[in-house]
C-alpha cells in the first residue's frame, strides 16, 4: 500500500491539515483535508494577536480528523509543516503554556523601535546581514516586546525557561511533547536575527534587537528530521522531517527550484518569491533578499515582493461600494468593455508595499468621464494586478535576478481568466496555473517526504494539466497602459504626501 504525508498549514485565518498519498511515480495526491477558522485579536489600533494555545489546539485536530479520514495513522509516515511567517510566539518551557498572545505579523507596535533603529544608522547593516530592511513586520523587535511586557519573562528566557519562536517552532515544540525547540532556516530568515549566508542567529543582531539566544530554537534544514511526534498524540510516533514558512513552502510546491523560476500567490495580498539561485542578491529596490529554501547543506536564495492589495480591491468592490455581488462576475463585467477606457486603480488602501514601500499612500482612481461604468471600476481593479506584479518584475530585472521564463501563480484570484491574460500580457511572461492550488501544503509535504527519504529530490510530478496564459499584447499597446499606470501611481502617492 502507499505511504501518506501529514501537512499542517498554520495560516493567518486557518489551521489547516491535509493527507497526501505518495504514488510511486513520486506524485503527491491529496486525499483528506480538515480546516479550523482562527480567531483574530485586535486590542488597539494597529495590533494582531493569535492565541497560540488555540492554535495548538486546532492543529491537533485538524491532524487527528485528516488522520482518520485517510484511514489511520498507520498510513502515515511523515510530517510536514508550514505556517504563517514573522508570528512570535512566547512560552513556558516547563509548563508548555503560552504566556502572551502571539503577536501577529501584521501588527505594527513595534513600529518606534523600528523607526529609533533606522534613526540611528541601522538599516545597511541589518541589511546586509539578514537580507531584511528594518520593519516591525520581522519577528525580533516582537520577541523583545514579549519578553519585556510579560514580567520575569527577560530573565528566566536568560536561563532557558522561557522559550521562543515562530509559529512552526511552537507547533514542533508541542509535537514532540517539548523535546525539540527547533525551526526551519526560512522561518528563521524572517526573524532579522539570522545570518542568510551561514544560516546561524547572530549575537551581534540578538544584542541589537535584545533577543536572548538561550530562548531561540535551534535552526534546522527544511528537510532535515526534526524529531518524532509525541505518540500519546496520534497512535504512534511520526517524524517531523520537512518545514518551511507559507511563500516559501510555495516556491517548493511549484517546483520553482531553478534560478529564474518564480510564483506569485493571489490571493488578499500578493507575494512574489523569485529564485535567485545558490548566493543571495541584496536589493536595491527595497525588494526583500530572503532564503528559498536549505536542503541537505545546499541553499536556494529568493528575492521577495509583496502587493498589499490584490484581491482585497475586488473584495471591497464587493463588500465596500457593491459594484458587484459575487467575485466571480469580474471577470465578466470587465471584458464587456474593449479596454479601460483611460481609467486606473490603484489599490493602495493599506498604503503600497515593494517597489513603492509608501505606508501613507492611499487609493486613488483615474481618468473618470461622464462614460464610465461599473466595468470600468471593476477593469481597472483586476487590470492593477498585472501593474503591480509588472512593477515587481521591473524591481527583480534591476536588481540583477535571472530573467524569468515563466510566472507560476496560485491563489483565489487565479480563478479569473482575465485578468490572468493579462498579467501575462503586461508582463511580456507565461503565467501558468497548476491544476492542483494547495502549494503551499504540497510544498511542506514534499521537503517532508524528502526529508523522510521517501523522494529523492523535490521536482515536482504532479502533472495534472496546468492552464497557461501567453502574452500576446503588442508592445505599444503595453507601453501605453503602463505609462497610464505610473501616472496614476505618482498621482496617489503625491496625493498622500
Ligand atoms: P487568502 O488566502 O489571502 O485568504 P485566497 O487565495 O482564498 O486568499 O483568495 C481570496 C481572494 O480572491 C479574495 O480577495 C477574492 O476577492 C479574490 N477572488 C476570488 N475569486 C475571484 C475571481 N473570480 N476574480 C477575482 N478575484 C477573485
Amino acid at each position: 500500500m502507499t505511504t501518506c504525508i501529514l501537512a499542517i498549514d498554520q495560516g493567518t485565518t486557518s489551521t489547516r491539515a491535509i493527507a497526501f498519498e505518495l504514488r510511486e511515480d513520486g506524485g503527491l495526491h491529496p486525499l483528506a483535508v480538515s480546516q479550523i477558522e482562527l480567531a483574530q485579536h485586535f486590542p488597539q489600533s494597529g495590533w494582531v494577536e493569535h492565541d497560540a494555545a488555540e492554535i495548538w489546539a486546532a492543529t491537533l485536530q485538524t491532524c487527528r480528523e485528516v488522520i482518520r479520514k485517510a484511514g489511520g495513522i498507520g498510513r502515515f509516515s511523515a510530517i510536514g509543516i508550514t505556517n504563517q511567517r514573522e508570528t512570535a510566539v512566547i512560552w513556558d518551557a516547563v509548563t508548555g503554556d503560552p504566556l502572551h498572545r502571539a503577536i501577529v505579523w501584521q501588527d505594527r507596535r513595534t513600529a518606534d523601535v523600528t523607526a529609533r533603529l533606522v534613526a540611528e544608522g541601522h538599516e545597511t547593516t541589518v541589511q546586509a546581514a539578514t537580507g531584511l530592511i528594518l520593519d516591525p513586520y520581522f519577528t525580533a523587535t516582537k520577541f523583545a516586546w514579549l519578553l519585556d511586557s510579560v514580567p520575569g519573562a527577560r530573565n528566566r528566557a536568560e536561563r532557558g525557561e522561557v522559550l521562543l519562536g515562530t509559529i512552526d517552532a511552537w507547533l514542533v515544540w508541542n509535537l514532540t511533547g517539548g523535546a525539540g525547540h527547533v525551526t526551519d532556516a526560512t522561518n528563521a530568515s524572517r526573524t532579522s536575527l539570522m545570518d542568510l549566508r551561514t544560516l546561524t542567529w547572530r549575537d551581534d543582531l540578538c544584542a541589537l534587537f535584545q533577543v536572548p539566544r538561550a530562548a531561540l530554537p535551534r535552526i534546522a534544514g527544511c528537510a532535515e528530521p526534526r524529531g518524532d511526534s509525541d505518540p500519546a498524540l496520534f497512535g504512534c510516533a511520526l517524524p517531523l522531517t520537512g518545514s518551511a514558512g507559507d511563500q516559501q513552502a510555495a516556491l517548493v510546491g511549484h517546483g520553482a527550484l531553478r534560478a529564474g523560476d518564480a510564483k506569485i500567490t493571489y490571493g488578499t495580498g500578493a507575494f512574489l518569491v523569485a529564485n535567485v539561485g545558490d548566493a543571495p542578491v541584496a536589493s536595491s529596490s527595497r525588494l526583500l533578499a530572503t532564503l528559498g529554501y536549505a536542503v541537505g547543506g545546499t541553499a536556494a536564495y529568493a528575492l521577495e515582493g509583496s502587493i498589499f492589495s490584490a484581491g482585497s480591491a475586488i473584495q471591497w468592490l464587493r463588500d465596500g461600494v457593491g459594484m458587484i455581488t459575487d467575485s466571480r462576475q469580474s471577470e465578466a463585467l470587465a471584458q464587456t468593455l474593449p479596454d479601460n477606457g483611460g481609467v486606473y486603480l490603484v489599490p493602495g488602501f493599506t498604503g503600497l508595499g515593494a517597489p513603492w514601500w509608501e505606508p501613507e499612500a492611499r487609493g486613488a482612481v483615474l481618468g473618470l468621464t461622464r462614460d464610465t461604468t461599473p466595468a470600468h471600476f471593476v477593469r481597472a481593479a483586476l487590470e492593477a494586478l498585472a501593474y503591480q506584479t509588472r512593477d515587481l518584475l521591473d524591481a527583480l530585472e534591476r536588481d540583477g535576478a535571472p530573467p524569468l521564463k515563466l510566472l507560476r501563480v496560485d491563489g483565489g484570484v487565479t480563478a479569473n481568466a482575465f485578468a490572468m491574460q493579462f498579467v501575462a500580457d503586461v508582463c511580456g511572461v507565461p503565467v501558468e496555473r497548476p491544476a492542483f492550488q494547495e502549494m503551499t501544503a504540497l510544498g511542506a509535504a514534499r521537503l517532508a517526504a524528502l526529508g523522510a527519504g521517501l523522494i529523492d529530490s523535490l521536482e515536482p510530478h504532479n502533472d495534472e494539466s496546468a492552464a497557461v496564459w501567453h502574452p500576446r499584447m503588442a508592445e505599444t499597446e503595453r507601453d501605453r497602459l503602463l505609462q497610464g499606470w505610473r501616472r496614476a501611481v505618482r498621482a496617489a502617492i503625491i496625493a498622500a504626501a
